[in-house]
């Protein structure tokens, strides 16, 4: 069935991002928001918009009744559930679907099984594809975690099964620590995702982290290259580009391969993110986790391929098949993207909410920038601090550095302090520019000082 009338159950600049490329497929849309996001910039775009409650996400953006009933009234046929909140929340596809409505993304069984992080390691095993050394499942109580830790040698990464956004991991150097840290971490993980699974998984040391795009329409799966996100800060990434430098074509074509394979293995519906940490030194890669949804980086990937994902996601929620065969994907050039967000880089990344006052947003061949900004507009303190991303495509990655700083230089946001300092430092980093970094990289650079009023000619 065709979709005409597209809920958005999300905000900010993912959002404005899906009502636009629902209206470049002709269809009506339909933007929620709390109370706290009457003047967000989705609302104003959209066709219609609808208060689904008050400004906290668990009254809003997470209340799965008041959205569903908001959907139906307002006969929306669909529902677009972007990323974070409940695009990976199994009981929101069924109360969608319950409802007579399709959920834009994949089923809930395969959210169930992708969902869960030891599941997924599970369901890649099974497919062939490589994953981290650990548990065989999850791990009940110290001493069982203990004898998986002899297994597979310290240090080791407790992870909680249902974790997700850099939250629930903690690294265990020995068996102390383990017996310290586990009990605590799987209190952690009930208290944050209602679940207190954990698994054990050896730490790699300074891996890359490396990811790989697949859309899939149920029955096909497609592939659209790697992005590389090793640039992070608290596991969660600050930058991020496609393709990523550290691969030869023998690697990336087995790591691709191994991503389609298991996407087609669980029939796998929609746009999905296969994530691996790779290790430069033996070439091995391993799986860590699916995010079953659309990803905050998946700009970089629409850059250097040409295909618009939200709306392949939307199209194949709506029963069409796949409007691409895999040697119809290319991969041309490279892309960087930089996550702006509303805090403080000089501050050790307090957040900076405000009002925007003065708002200068950059422009050119290549260069493109998904906000939700607008002079004037006051950001609420209740969500996630992303304001928007900076994409930039060049033919080089040399390019593309140069053209992301004369971005970032054109950017103004004026009233608020963002991380445009940070990716300008980063911009200039010799070891970013060398792309001769891993996922513990950043940390230890922003500690040792690089990062400072003087180095980035003060703040904005
Ligand atoms: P991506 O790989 O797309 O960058 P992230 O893991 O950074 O995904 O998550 C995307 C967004 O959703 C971020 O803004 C993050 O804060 C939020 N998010 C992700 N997982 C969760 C979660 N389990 N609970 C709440 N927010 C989450
Ligand atoms: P999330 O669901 O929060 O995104 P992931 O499992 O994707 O969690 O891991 C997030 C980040 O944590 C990875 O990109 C990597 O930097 C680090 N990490 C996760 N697992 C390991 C591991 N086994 N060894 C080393 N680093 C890891
Ligand atoms: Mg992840």
């Amino acid at each position: 069935m065709a979709i005409r009338r597209l809920f958005i159950a999300n905000r900010g600049e993912i959002a404005v991002r899906i009502v636009r490329a629902a209206r470049a497929l002709g269809i009506h849309t339909i933007q929620a928001h709390s109370e706290a996001d009457t003047e967000m910039l989705a609302v104003r775009e959209a066709d219609e918009a609808i208060c689904v409650g008050k400004a906290s996400a668990a009254d809003s953006y997470l209340n799965i009744p008041a959205l569903v009933e908001a959907a139906r009234k307002t006969e929306a046929d669909a529902v677009h559930p972007g990323y974070g909140f409940l695009s990976e929340s199994a009981a929101f596809v069924r109360a969608v679907e319950e409802a007579g409505m399709i959920f834009v993304g994949p089923s809930a069984d395969t959210i169930d099984r992708m969902g869960d992080k030891v599941a997924a390691r599970e369901a890649a095993e099974a497919a062939g594809v490589p994953v981290v050394p650990g548990s065989d499942g999850r791990v009940e109580g110290a001493a069982a975690a203990v004898e998986v830790a002899t297994r597979i040698g310290y240090p080791v990464m407790v992870k909680a099964a249902a974790g997700g956004g850099g939250r629930g991991i903690r690294v265990a150097q020995d068996e102390a620590e383990l017996r310290k840290l586990a009990p605590q971490a799987a209190q952690e993980a009930e208290a944050a995702f209602g679940d207190g699974g954990l698994y054990i998984e050896r730490a790699i040391l300074s891996p890359r982290h490396i990811e790989v795009q697949i859309l899939g329409d149920g029955t096909d799966a497609v592939h659209c290259w790697e992005r590389e996100c090793s640039l992070q800060r608290r596991r969660q990434k600050v930058w991020e580009e496609a393709g990523a430098a550290c691969l030869d074509e023998a690697a990336r074509a087995e790591l691709c391969r191994s991503a389609v394979a298991l996407a087609k293995a669980v029939q796998y519906r929609g746009a999905g993110t296969l994530e691996y940490l790779y290790d430069q030194k033996t070439k091995e890669f391993f799986f860590i986790e699916m995010n079953t949804r659309i990803q905050v980086e998946h700009p970089v990937t629409e850059m250097i391929t040409g295909i618009d994902l939200v709306a392949e996601m939307i199209r194949v929620a709506g029963g069409e098949k796949l409007s691409v065969t895999q040697d119809q994907i290319p991969r041309n050039g490279h892309a960087i993207e930089v996550r702006i967000n509303a805090e403080d880089p000089l501050n050790n990344f307090m957040p900076f909410p405000g009002k925007v006052d003065g708002l200068t947003i950059p422009e050119g061949e290549g260069v493109r920038v998904d906000h939700f900004l607008s002079d004037g507009y006051q950001i609420p303190p209740f969500y996630d601090s992303l304001l928007g991303k900076v994409i930039v495509h060049a033919k080089t990655r040399d390019a593309a550095i140069d053209k992301l700083k004369q971005a970032l230089e054109a950017l103004k946001v004026g009233g608020v302090r963002t991380t445009v300092p940070l990716h300008l430092a980063l911009a200039d980093a010799p070891e970013v520019r060398a792309g001769d970094f891993h996922t513990q990289w950043l940390e230890p650079w922003l500690a040792a000082g690089n990062l400072t009023a003087d180095s980035t000619g003060g703040t904005q």
